[in-house]
């Protein structure tokens, strides 16, 4: 490479390193003067928060991972991650009106067709369509080879029925990535499985909203698919077959998207903890003078710092065009619980007032076991490394 190559290089290298600094001080400014404010009030009304979409629009987060060709922001996993953590530090549940919408966006502008890429993703990155991905259903989760809604080809179009549950976003937004059998006899299932756009029209309706624990004011719903009519040039790629695949690829980077929220989530409960310990009193002395507490909160740190540099990993992996199957499952694994167990350790440091809604502790102790569930559960990814150890060994 000539050295004006290198130069050039570096120049732009440097120049995207200042724009993700700038886009992470907007995040910052945008979650302390707008996050923060309406957190308690609409987790605990579980009000879906309309102005902040209008926001994150202006932000560019719908965009957030898409490439700036299409109007995105090009954001890598690293600066992306780091985006999602400072968001979670305040409040975890807003991260999920975008963080399934790009898994849709990286499905297309991964296997989508040149069309498809043209047509959806410019329209992705405003927000102008937004929703998130249908994998699950009501008989099946982790076992994602057991679905049932099928895609039957008539012409030029699919027809497809079946029922998705758990859908985030499945109210608000308005374009779904489905996962479907286009051939349900095929063996192995995953074989016959395909991934179809699907923006909401006849046939495509909601089926309930769903009460939440916490993951509050965002919607998560039950989808009814009957007699849903898609036109072929729908289908991810227009080739069969290739859906679970698609779709395995796309929980790569929403991995890594959970375990930012993991991080994000330490590192939230650990602050407010400290703020506390370092203000309530017992026995004379703030409660952070007892070393019961410093243990606690010494663990809370460690334990969030390494949860991000496991994130790091994988997004280096990830950004590098590898396979981080394994360093996005570690990182899953770890961060998600990380973000329980520090939020536990928080409710002790804040003793009786831990079961306080006028504190904001509990919604963290309410929002963290879901990070040990989502984009596979951490059984699961213990599946997932240990298969990886094998294979790479
Ligand atoms: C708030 C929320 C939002 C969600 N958003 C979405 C979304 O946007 N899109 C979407 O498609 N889905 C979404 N989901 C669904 C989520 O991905 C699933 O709940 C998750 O994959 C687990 O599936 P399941 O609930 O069917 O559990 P199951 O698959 O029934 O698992 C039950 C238990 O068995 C364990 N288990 C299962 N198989 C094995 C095995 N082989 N070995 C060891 N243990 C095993 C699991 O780890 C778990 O502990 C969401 C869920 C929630 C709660």
């Amino acid at each position: 490479m000539a050295a004006n190559e290198h130069l050039l290089d570096a120049q732009a290298a440097a120049e995207r390193a200042e724009l993700d600094t700038q886009i992470l001080d907007a995040i910052d400014r945008w979650v302390e003067k707008e996050v923060r404010p309406i957190a308690r009030e609409y987790d605990q009304a579980d009000r879906y928060p309309e102005e902040l979409v209008e926001q994150m629009k202006e932000l560019g987060l719908f965009g957030a991972t898409i490439g700036t060709e299409y109007g995105g922001l090009g954001l890598s996993a690293g600066t992306y991650a780091k985006v999602v953590a400072r968001i979670c530090e305040v409040w975890m549940a807003p991260t999920g009106i975008f963080n399934s919408h790009l898994i849709m966006a990286n499905c297309v502008e991964r296997a989508g067709t040149a069309d498809q890429k043209a047509h959806y993703l410019p329209r992705f990155a405003t927000g102008e369509l937004r929703g998130g991905i249908g994998l699950t259903e009501p008989n099946a989760g982790t076992d994602l080879q057991a679905i049932r809604t099928v895609a039957q080809r008539e012409g030029d179009d699919y027809v497809i029925n079946g029922t998705k549950t758990w859908i985030s976003n499945g109210i608000k937004g308005n374009c779904l990535a489905v996962l479907t059998k286009t051939d349900p006899t095929a063996e192995p299932p995953h074989r016959g499985m395909s991934m179809f756009l699907c923006e909401k029209g006849p046939g495509f309706t909601v089926g309930k909203k769903l009460e939440k624990l916490g993951y509050r004011s965002i919607d998560s719903a039950e989808l009814v698919f009957q007699d849903y009519r898609v036109s072929k040039d729908k289908l991810i790629g227009e080739v069969e077959g290739q859906g679970f695949k698609q779709a395995a690829g796309g929980l790569e980077l929403g991995r890594i998207n959970v375990a930012a929220r993991g991080v994000g989530m330490a590192r939230g409960t650990l602050a407010l903890a400290l703020a506390y310990a370092k203000e309530r009193k017992t026995f004379g002395k703030p409660i952070a003078k007892h070393q019961a507490i410093q243990l606690k909160l010494a663990d809370m740190s460690t334990r969030a710092e390494a949860a991000a540099l496991l994130v790091q990993d994988a997004a280096d992996r990830f950004d590098s065009g590898q396979r981080c199957d394994l360093e996005a499952g570690r990182a899953k694994l770890f961060a998600s619980e990380a973000a329980l167990e520090n939020s536990t350790e928080a409710m002790r440091i804040f003793g009786g007032y831990s079961y306080s809604t006028e504190y904001e502790i509990e919604r963290f102790y309410r929002d963290a076991p879901l990070m040990c569930i989502g984009e596979g559960t951490n059984e699961i990814q213990r599946i997932i490394i240990a298969k990886q150890l094998v294979e790479r060994s």
